[in-house]
């Protein structure tokens, strides 16, 4: 039985000056939070967090972030690449949720301590003003030398 049938697309374009790029959040139809240990292996996640529960992997110089019921990417260049990756997505998700006894589940937390710092100068209440959905998500962007805390206009 397919654990996801449908999902709903929300973009929004990053406040940032210059971002020529999109940030899509599908809305699922149904709950995945169950299985998110699962993926953090099939798809080898770069960061996992069992409460609340997320997990962040990075594909293709992109993040995207797995929460119980949606799905976060950040740098998505249209809508047409936005559904390429959440149909690879929900074929996954249906996979690893048939075979959910099968595969061992990681709860392996990756935590980068430099990223733990940059977040905690962060409001961290995830008003999603910056353009991302949670103050994590920006924290790794900064990490990753993709982004500054001059995107949160809350500092
Ligand atoms: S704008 Fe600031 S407070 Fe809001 S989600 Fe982004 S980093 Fe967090």
């Amino acid at each position: 039985m397919m654990l996801i049938h449908s999902y709903r697309w929300e973009f929004c374009r990053p406040p940032n000056p210059g971002a020529g790029h999109l940030r899509g959040v599908a809305h699922l139809d149904g709950d995945i939070t169950a299985i998110l240990p699962q993926l953090n292996r099939v798809l080898r996640g770069h960061l996992y967090f069992p409460e609340p529960p997320s997990l962040t992997i990075k594909y293709q110089a992109k993040l995207i972030t797995f929460y119980p019921r949606q799905i976060a990417i950040n740098i998505l260049t249209d809508e047409t690449e936005a559904e390429q990756i959440i149909r690879w997505l929900r074929d996954i998700i249906n996979d690893t949720w048939e075979k959910r006894q099968e595969i061992q589940p990681r709860f392996e937390v990756v935590q980068p301590s430099r990223m733990v710092e940059i977040l905690k100068m962060l409001p961290r209440t995830n008003c999603g003003d910056c353009g991302y959905a949670t103050c994590l998500i920006l924290a790794v962007q900064i990490n990753e030398g993709n982004a500054s805390l001059s995107d949160c206009p809350h500092l």
